[in-house]
């Protein structure tokens, strides 16, 4: 069998190549690169897609988080409650504005953000809690906002690897105050380039993404805020128009590859728990093995490609040195970056190459 990548994006440009490339050739032809009719169009479709008011197209994902604690007044000194396991993006926005990451353990079987946990965490510089829908798997929301609404606190929802995933059909990202995507080529929504957005219901809210992410300005050079360039620019809407037609069948085919690798995998392997009510949208699909660093050169020696989402927690990471965080701090969290392995996954993948990693995976579990 030819060998198996991780994420086949050509796989998928195939599929929709004539579509794309006039999607580009159009903006070209109209020689209109920022904040036109490509990006208020993109931002429409997203936020009926979405059932949330309003989408506002900025960068990227890190700069969506980064805006979103800024719109929300955090600063120095403030503390924002979010899990160690996410990608460093994350953290890097809550330190970027000044304020203090304060790290929350994973639940063993979701590899979420542990909800029992964070109510412990909440003191009186706590601004706001920051949950991530970590492989595309959403956190128990109902939980989460019970909690901010005893203490009064804000949620900002790190949907970044969630496009699509969703709690009873409620899409994840519009149950806080703000939800934040990503649309690095890579994920379920991707641009060809760097992009991501904010969304939602709260108009003044809306005012200001649209004020901060184009230099502060209120009028042609009147600048009411001190804000920043962060556009999501007219190529990467055009393209990213196209492709959300798509987003719920491409996401549906993610399902399906799910659970074909739950069919075929022996059932002894430990794979990501799904919360009650909830539908992921399997950004990546995750196992667990006491000898992955072994799993994953079998499998790479046999043609399939894995990856690790993440080998270090952030906690640990050594640009946050720092904060003083020691290995032992979030035990389930550390546990999670030495035995988790990400199976090839997306769209387009064939049952009968499911079953030949699933074949290998289990050849190696009993050996
Ligand atoms: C991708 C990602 C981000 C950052 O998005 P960029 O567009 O790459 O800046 C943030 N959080 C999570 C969980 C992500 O997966």
């Amino acid at each position: 069998m030819k060998d198996i990548v991780f994420l086949d994006l050509k796989a998928q440009y195939e599929k929709i190549k004539e579509e794309i490339n006039s999607a580009v050739a159009r903006v070209i032809e109209n020689q209109y690169f920022i904040l036109g009719n490509e990006l208020k169009n993109f931002e429409e479709k997203f936020a009926q897609y979405l059932s949330v008011k309003y989408v506002c197209g900025v960068n990227s994902g890190t700069d969506a988080l980064v805006l979103a604690l800024k719109i929300l007044g955090v600063g120095k000194g403030d503390e924002i409650i979010t899990p160690t396991q996410s990608f460093i993006a994350t953290t890097l926005a809550i330190t970027e504005v000044g304020a203090i990451p304060i790290f929350v353990d994973s639940d063993p079987e979701t590899y979420l953000i542990d909800v029992s946990k964070i109510e412990e965490k909440i003191t009186k510089n706590t601004k706001v809690i920051l949950p991530v829908h970590l492989y595309g798997t959403p956190c128990d929301m109902n939980v989460i906002m019970e909690i901010a609404r005893k203490y009064s606190l804000k949620i900002i929802e790190d949907a970044c690897q969630a496009h699509g995933a969703n709690i009873d059909g409620k899409k994840v990202g519009t149950f806080g105050d703000i939800g934040v995507f990503s649309f690095y080529p890579g994920k379920n929504l991707g641009a060809y380039g760097d992009g991501g957005a904010m969304c939602t219901n709260d108009e003044n809210l809306y005012k200001k993404m649209q004020m901060i992410r184009n230099y502060g300005q209120i009028e042609k050079y009147h600048h009411k805020e001190i804000g920043v360039n962060s556009r999501l620019d007219e190529i990467q809407a055009a393209i990213l128009s196209v492709k959300l037609k798509y987003l719920d069948e491409w996401n549906n085919s993610r399902n399906e590859v799910a659970k074909m690798y739950r069919k075929y995998l022996d059932q002894k392997i430990k794979t990501q728990k799904i919360n009650k009510k909830g539908s992921s949208c399997y950004h990546v699909f995750v196992i667990e093995n006491d000898n992955r660093d072994e799993l994953m050169k079998y499998l790479k020696d046999n043609g399939i490609q894995t990856l690790i989402h993440y080998p270090v927690p952030t906690h640990l990471q050594e640009c946050y040195k720092g904060l003083g965080y020691k290995i032992g701090d979030f035990p389930i969290a550390e546990n999670a970056s030495k035995k988790l392995i990400s199976l090839p996954m997306y769209s387009e993948l064939t049952e009968d190459k499911v079953k030949n990693i699933c074949d290998l995976v289990n050849d190696f579990y009993i050996n």
